[in-house]
């Protein structure tokens, strides 16, 4: 059963790669329980030396990312650091491993500690994994969405708080660095190209992905709609007994979680599922009810009932989820017409299962491409598209792919990539709509060329929408 490991950390020397959150709390956790510490970053900021004067009992080493201390036995790594960063390039030379702070945590976890009811995939992750904790609390249950969300992972396994379950949401870089981790059950929502100048490859993308239901107890949950992630499961190498359970959007078969007539049904978990089905919830009580969300709700149900949770929970946990702030986010309405900020939309998989949410749209896109192409995404959601305001460095990309599959519709180029060109293209936007459109922000790029983040994108987005609606009066 998931093997734990008896580490003695007391006297051992680890090597902590990079000064950010993680890495501090990976480094304090260490230090407290006896270990040598040393944390390493390539930067040398004024922010950063503050931070290393604030960690007690560690050293710190700015300005050298790449050779290893001397006498390191371990590295804790920050999960955005690459795989081929030359720190472990000298690790593996000198036959150390290098490990993540998920690892850490999980093999920090006490005798009796909280089992994991983990998620990952392409996009949907924090939603998810917000709503398996929403349900699991309606269940009376004393638990936490953690991973790549909130407090880092360590603090909350090393923490006076008890809990009966942890809602893990983790990355693939995550994973990519926990080799033990073994959960109770685990989700793979989805798996789209993203991130692969981090593992190379689509291939090497998946594996890492797949990592998340080795030694499974309960369940392996996979998209009945994404054949890819049903492979994972097939690869997985799972715990006796542990079964494989699908979602999907239609009528689920035996073993599955699906929808029928607007109802959430559970063929899964419960007696004779050849023949039975137990209601979880109506369409409607997911909020927002979009389709690819209504995919995350099923995706969280099903851990949950893997974990035993009663169908009522289901519901009530669901009903009272409200999602994290540029997720379809509904701003306000303007003559009729929707402004919805899905800023957090940094991918073409994620946009296209925003444009799949509505029937009308102004579509406002554009920014950073990470490498991505735009033509199946364009494709796949011209008939719905009123117009489309581009923005950011990259907009050419997205206004080829249109010209090639949907020349007819409208598209104002902006040509700008300064902040205040959101209040423009808002402007725009309004201009193309008409009554019953939803003008929609998702980028399918990341912010950076314009903004500090996706969260400041979609504030931009949300406060120009404001004035255009003030002005109104
Ligand atoms: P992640 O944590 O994986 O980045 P989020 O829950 O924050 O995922 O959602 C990010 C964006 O991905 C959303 O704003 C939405 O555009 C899109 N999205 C959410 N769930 C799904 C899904 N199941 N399939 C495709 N896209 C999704």
């Amino acid at each position: 059963m998931g093997g734990r490991e008896v580490t003695s950390w007391d006297g051992m020397h680890i090597t902590v790669a990079g000064l950010g959150v993680s890495g501090v709390s990976a480094a304090r956790a260490l230090a407290g329980l006896g270990a040598s510490v040393t944390v390493v970053d390539g930067g040398d900021s004024e922010a950063l030396r503050e931070r290393a004067a604030s960690l007690e009992g560690t050293d710190v080493r700015l300005g050298d990312a790449e050779t290893l201390p001397e006498g390191t036995e371990l590295v804790v790594t920050s999960p955005g650091w690459k795989p081929t960063s030359p720190l472990f390039a000298a690790a593996a030379e000198a036959g150390v491993d290098v490990v993540g702070d998920v690892e850490i945590a999980w093999r920090l976890r006490g005798p009796d500690a909280a089992p994991w009811l983990a998620v990952t995939g392409t996009n949907g992750k924090t939603t998810t994994t917000q709503m398996l904790a929403s349900i699991l609390g309606a269940a009376g249950l004393r638990t936490v969405a953690v991973g790549n969300i909130g407090t880092p992972i360590i603090d909350i396994v090393l923490g006076d708080e008890q809990y009966d379950v942890l809602a893990v949401e983790l990355s693939s870089y995550q994973l990519h660095w926990a080799p033990s981790l073994r959960a109770h059950s685990a989700a793979v929502l989805n798996l789209a190209p993203d991130h692969l100048d981090w593992h190379g490859s689509m291939e090497a993308y998946a594996r890492d992905k797949g990592r998340i239901y080795e030694g499974n107890r309960v369940a392996c949950v996979y998209n009945v709609a994404d054949k890819a992630t049903e492979d994972l499961v097939r690869e997985a190498d799972v715990e006796e007994g542990c079964r494989a359970i699908g979602f999907t959007l239609g009528t689920p078969g035996p073993s599955q979680l699906g929808v029928v007539e607007g109802i959430l049904v559970d063929r899964a978990f419960v007696e004779n599922r050849q023949k039975n089905a137990q209601e979880l919830a109506e369409v409607s009580d997911v909020n927002p009810p979009a389709p690819h969300n209504i995919a995350n709700a099923l995706a969280a149900a099903a851990l949950a009932r893997a974990f035993g949770v009663p169908a009522k929970a289901v519901r009530d946990g669901l009903r009272a989820f409200r999602p994290d702030a540029h997720r379809i986010e509904h701003v306000a309405d303007i003559d009729g017409v929707a402004y919805v900020d899905d800023s957090k939309a940094t991918n073409t998989h994620a946009a296209e299962a925003s444009l799949a949410a509505y029937e009308s749209i102004v579509w406002i896109a554009g920014g950073l491409a990470k490498g991505a192409t735009f033509d199946e995404l364009v494709a796949r959601s011209a008939t719905r598209l009123r117009g489309v305001v581009l923005i950011g460095a990259d907009r050419a990309l997205i206004r080829e792919a249109l010209a090639r599959h949907a020349p007819e519709v409208p598209v104002v180029d902006l040509d700008r990539t300064d902040t205040g060109a959101m209040l423009a293209a808002v402007r725009e936007a309004r201009a193309l709509s008409r009554q019953g459109d939803t003008v929609l922000l998702a980028p399918a790029c990341a912010s950076m060329d314009m903004f500090v983040n996706y969260n400041k994108r979609g504030d931009a987005f949300a406060d120009a929408v404001r004035e255009l609606a003030a002005a109104d009066g």
